[in-house]
């Protein structure tokens, strides 16, 4: 089975104090074995999320990460800095970072190889602009990110990482893939990951949606079959909606691993 997995993207939101509220709203809600619970503040907050964490299920996770372990990179955090306060998770090449601090693939390669290299669970973001969908071009964004950034990675190290599907007209805007939008997507990154590195590991691995998934829609979408949870950015900001999709996820059908 793959097991669902709903991470919270806090962005560049968020207080100490308003942090730890959060936080005790959603021990109280999301703390469940059925599905794997993260959330990702900025990294002001992350050494007092730890802390409020504490005794629950609920994972942390940081919005990003610097490739090297330490030296003159200055304002970057590493990836021994994230383990040691206690991240387990990572995104990586978000579309916001992507769009306006000019990530690109081979920085996203770079960042999910050190996080993988420091035990970090990277959650790796792909997907189109609007104007590429529109030119028919989606299939061919996902094939050159997946290899820009996967495309050296052992059998081994895919099956660690979590990709995140997350079209950039979708992100922050309101307006969600459809289901079936999600899961042709999908489809297609798992049968890329397939041909590449075979059928075991094709399903082994966990893809996410994210782009403005909300209480309302997140049942429709986690029902998809390839789809193995949500990267959820507004929503995440409060506990009743990020709970109810949670919630949601734990009544989605599992996703069996076919072969
Ligand atoms: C995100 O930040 O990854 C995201 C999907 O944001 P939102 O849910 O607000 O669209």
């Amino acid at each position: 089975m793959r097991k669902p997995i709903i991470a919270g993207n806090w962005k560049c939101h968020l207080t100490l104090q308003e942090a730890s509220a959060l936080i005790a709203g959603l021990k109280d809600s999301c703390d469940t074995d059925a599905v794997e619970v993260v959330v990702c503040p900025p990294f002001t907050a992350l050494a007092t999320a730890a802390q409020s964490l504490k005794g629950s299920r609920i994972r942390l996770g940081a919005q990003d990460v610097f490739w090297e372990p330490h030296g003159a990179f200055t304002g970057e955090i590493s990836p021994t800095m994230l383990v040691d306060v206690g991240c387990r998770y990572v995104v990586v090449g978000h579309s916001e970072r992507r769009t306006h601090f000019g990530e690109s693939d081979q920085s996203v390669q770079r960042k999910l190889l050190a996080a993988l290299k420091y035990a970090l669970v990277p959650i790796v973001c792909i997907g189109e602009t609007l104007a590429e969908r529109d030119a028919n071009l989606t299939f061919n964004v996902l094939t050159r990110q997946l290899e820009g950034a996967l495309g050296t990675l052992s059998t081994d190290e895919v099956r660690r990482l979590i990709l995140a599907y997350e079209p950039v007209w979708a992100i922050g805007t309101g307006r969600n893939a459809s289901p079936g939008q999600a899961q042709e997507a999908h489809a297609f990154i798992r049968k890329w990951l397939a041909t590449r590195w075979g059928l075991e590991a094709g399903d082994a691995v966990r893809i996410q949606y994210g782009g403005s998934v909300n209480a309302a829609n997140a049942a429709g979408l986690l029902q998809q079959p390839d789809v193995d949870g949500a990267l959820v950015g507004g929503a995440s900001l409060s506990a009743e909606a990020f709970a109810a999709i949670v919630r949601a996820a734990v009544e989605a059908p599992s996703k069996a691993i076919t072969r």
